[in-house]
């Protein structure tokens, strides 16, 4: 199976390990002896409780998260998000949330964020095409924010802070602090106590696209309000284990798959280590090209996972390179379309192989087209 698979460095939805896949294909027809598929489990009956309390289990594991937080799975995707937090933390609409503006998602949240409270910008990289972050020191933090919000990974601009080192000039404000960590969830460790709110769409590391992983801690569980929709209500989840209603149980399931593969590839730190293999791989190629491929974005923080690329800033060629690279079996290798340009994701179920395959016929195509 694995000869057959597409080299995808598509962004989300992304690659997934073909061992999960294989699982889940034989699990489709009959969960383990049941005679049921997995997709016909009923969400209250035991062989779902176990797939549940096995995915947070694994998950608290995986990333240590401590016992004073909840791990929630929501549906709406990570944009539901954008509009849930600030329901869910704010008092009213006066209520004055910091945003930390590095990129496209980050600004999706800020513009959300203003239907539920007064959005701040703390610091907007938009000015500098969003290719750097500006020095901590010059941010303007509001007087009282209920929370500050910044998003870990920018997925299309391909900007990432480094570690978890920003949330030691964040927590001096003596504010809940809430990542977005859509797109480098499970890629590195992370120390969850210096987060109030760690949330992440699954379709990039944690498993497919319709469920979204929240941790929260149970001190800002405690705060949140009371006169939210429950499918939205954090508190309301997390009384209800995220059974209230249907959960989307074959993510759930596949999640906790995703979760096992990567405990059994050696956890988190193995995980950290094969993607700084790939991402220094592939910008150490792109930096010694001779200015054939470029990378505009700040060296300090650059995306391990979603590591974006330009060819002479020439869309020409870079049609041609994605139309060349599908012949050799490399996919979705495009720039989101709102950037143009390419981009790389190397999430964790592509292979550091692959990422040499990448590199090699970046190297053909450089020779044919100087
Ligand atoms: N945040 C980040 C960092 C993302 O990369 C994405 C999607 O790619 C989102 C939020 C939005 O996720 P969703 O499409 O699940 O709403």
């Amino acid at each position: 199976t694995q000869s057959q698979r597409a080299l995808n460095f598509g962004a989300g939805p992304g690659m997934l390990p073909v061992e999960v896949l294989e699982q889940a294909q034989k699990e489709l027809l009959n969960f383990k002896g049941t005679g049921k598929s997995i997709m016909e489990l009923s969400h209250r009956g035991k062989e779902f409780e176990t797939v549940l309390e096995d995915a947070k289990n694994d998950l608290r594991t995986l990333l240590t998260i401590p016992k004073e937080y909840d791990i929630l799975f929501l549906q709406g995707g990570a944009s539901s998000l954008f509009a849930g937090i600030p329901m869910n933390l704010c008092k009213d609409e006066n209520d004055v949330v910091d945003y930390i503006v590095t990129g496209s998602w980050s600004k999706s949240a800020f513009q959300e964020g203003k239907l539920y409270c007064k959005a701040n910008k703390v610091v907007d990289m938009e000015p500098q095409k969003f290719h750097t972050v500006l020095p901590a020191q010059e941010w303007k933090f509001s007087e009282h924010p209920a929370y500050i919000q910044y998003c870990d990974n920018e997925t299309i601009h391909g900007i990432e802070f480094p570690g978890d080192d920003i949330t030691s000039v964040l927590s001096s404000k003596g504010v809940p602090i809430v990542c977005d960590m859509s797109s480098n969830f499970l890629s590195r460790s992370v120390d969850i106590s210096r987060y109030d709110l760690v949330f992440a769409g699954a379709q990039k590391n944690a498993g497919i696209s319709g469920i979204t992983i929240v941790i929260i801690k149970n001190t800002l569980l405690s705060k949140t309000k009371s006169n939210v929709p429950s499918v939205f209500n954090f508190s309301k989840k997390s009384q209800m284990n995220s059974l209230d209603n249907t959960p989307p149980t074959f993510n759930i399931y596949v999640t906790g798959l995703i979760l096992k593969w990567i405990i059994k590839q050696g956890g988190i730190k193995e995980m950290e280590r094969r993607n700084k293999i790939k991402a220094d791989t592939l910008y150490s190629f792109i930096d010694n090209s001779n200015g054939f491929y470029t990378c505009k974005i700040d060296p300090k923080y650059r995306s391990k996972m979603n590591v974006v690329f330009r060819i002479k800033d020439n869309p020409e060629l870079e049609d041609k390179f994605a139309k060349e690279a599908e012949k050799h079996n490399i996919t979705d290798i495009k720039g989101h379309r709102s950037v143009g340009g390419l981009r790389a994701s190397l999430y964790n179920a592509v292979t550091i192989d692959a990422t040499n395959q990448l590199v090699s016929f970046m190297d053909k195509f450089m020779k044919e087209n100087q």
